[in-house]
Order: structure tokens, then sequence, then C-alpha cells
């Protein structure tokens, strides 16, 4: 469990041109996607290790290898690195060919999964409903989850996102009447921007993360939205980091391409301790 040393400030604040609230909101999670051997892999955990005395404190640091890897990573990661899924099944133990639990996941020394990445919804059916599923798998076991939301090019352009990420919100959300802030974080990643290399504006990330808290508030409270952590994902680098996250409700990033190679992983690291 992390500390929350909670500074409590009123949504009506929230703006860019504030400090962050809740500096152990930060965190910068890494989705490697179906990437890298195991011994790039282990290559990357001992560049991280080396790296991990020059990175912020105030920022929580994830990786989400491929599913393969993880036990052994469990074993060489450094303890400043966070080790989640990609994926979770939305099943429990029994004949579920190729399914991996959250327990299994726990145990092999995983603290959290990504639900609802829009990779998984649009190729594999992760739909809304097997979403809910996987998150009260995960609530179960004690898994910690980030539950991904975006909207594709389509419904940005008609301008009707707000409405789309509220209904995945309402979803996901729907049957939980509270959430622990250690163990969920939300990832607002708009699919028009995940490996496209076209980046959303600072200014469209930070008015739908304060959309969003304000719609956890409304759910939770706004102390309990407060305290909760909310990432940008979407061609998110070195060269942009600092713009996305300088908005008082962007807590950091989930951020695919460019958490392959370290060097460019600890700038954004660094970016989000700012
Ligand atoms: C992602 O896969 O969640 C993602 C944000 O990818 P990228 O940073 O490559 O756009």
């Amino acid at each position: 469990m992390i500390e929350v040393g909670l500074e409590v400030l009123s949504l009506s604040q929230s703006s860019a041109s504030l400090h962050k609230p809740n500096m152990m909101r930060n965190i910068v999670a890494g989705n490697w996607k179906s990437n890298k051997s195991i011994n790039e892999s282990r290559e990357w955990m001992n560049e991280m290790g080396d790296e991990a005395s020059n990175l912020p404190s105030n920022v929580r640091v994830m990786i989400a290898p491929p599913a393969p890897y993880l036990s052994s990573l469990a074993e060489c990661k450094p303890s400043n690195v966070i080790l989640a899924s990609q994926n979770v099944s939305a099943t429990g133990t029994g004949a579920y060919t190729g399914e991996y639990t959250a327990e299994m996941l726990l145990s092999c020394g995983v603290d959290f999964a990504f639900i609802g990445h829009s990779e998984r919804r649009e190729y594999y059916s992760d739909t809304n409903e097997v979403v809910v599923e996987k998150i009260s798998r995960c609530l179960e076991a004690g898994l910690g989850i980030v539950l991904c939301c975006g909207e594709p090019l389509e419904i940005r352009d008609a301008g009707t996102h707000q409405e789309m990420i509220a209904g995945q919100l309402e979803s996901a959300f729907g049957g939980i009447e509270d959430v622990d802030p250690a163990k969920f974080v939300i990832a607002y990643e708009p699919i028009w921007a995940i490996g496209t290399g076209r980046t959303a504006s600072a200014d469209q990330a930070g008015e739908m993360h304060t959309f969003i808290r304000s719609w956890l508030s409304n759910k939770f409270g706004s102390e309990r939205a407060e305290q909760l952590s909310i990432l940008y994902g979407g061609s998110c680098k070195p060269a942009n980091a600092s713009e996305l996250f300088a908005n008082a409700d962007v807590d950091g990033g989930l951020i695919g391409g460019a958490s392959l190679i370290t060097s460019d992983f600890c700038q954004i690291i660094q970016a989000a301790g700012e």
C-alpha cells in the first residue's frame, strides 16, 4: 500500500496553472505489447536498475511485459519497478485454455493488470461486458487494475467523445461502490493517438482528464476522485511528455512505443516527476 499524503483540491480549482495536488498520483506505466525477447526484457530491467537512483521518488513506475516473461522478470526486476500484466482472464480457475487468472498473476509477483486496452477491445472482443468481468476478477483477487478508456477518431470528430468515455466509465464502475486509489488506475487513451505518432494536444488531454475526474467525483466523491491516478496514453514520448503532464489532472502516462527503450522511458518518468 502506498501512503496517500492527500492534499485535497476542489475540482473547480483543477487547472493547468496549479501544482499537482497529490504527487503520489504520478505514475508512468509502460506497455511493451508483443515486443522483446526474454533476454532483451532482462537487459531492460538491468538498465532500469542502473537508473533507479536517478529517477524521481514521486513517480510510481510500472511495466507490462509479454505474459510469458512475467514470472522470470519478477525475480530480476529492480524494486522500484511495479510489474503489470497486459491482460487478465475474465474467467476463474478451470477449463479455460490459454487463459490466466488474477490469482495466477499475483502468485507470479505481478501487482496490476491492464483491462480494456483498445487493442484488446478491437482485436480480442473485450467488450464493456468483458471488461466488467475482468474488473470483478481482479477486485476479488486483490490484483491492481489499470482501466483503459478512449474514443476512436470518428467519435472525436463527431464531438461525442465525452459521452463515449462516460459510457465506458459507467459500465466499468457501475457495480462498484468505492475503489482503492493505490490499486485502481484509469488511463485515458484516445485510439487515434495510439501508435500513430499523432498525440492529443495538451489541451485535449487536459480537458478529457478533467472530465474524467469530474465523473469520478460524481461517482465516488471529490476526495476519492482527487486520490485516483488518471494517465494519458497515445504517442507520448520524451519530446511531448512535459507538456502533456503539465495539466493538474494528467498524472502521468501509459506509454507504448517509448517504453521499449529505457532512456526514452526514463525521460518520461523524469517529466512526470516535475
Ligand atoms: C498504448 O499502447 O497504450 C500506447 C499508448 O501506445 P503508444 O505510446 O505507442 O501510442
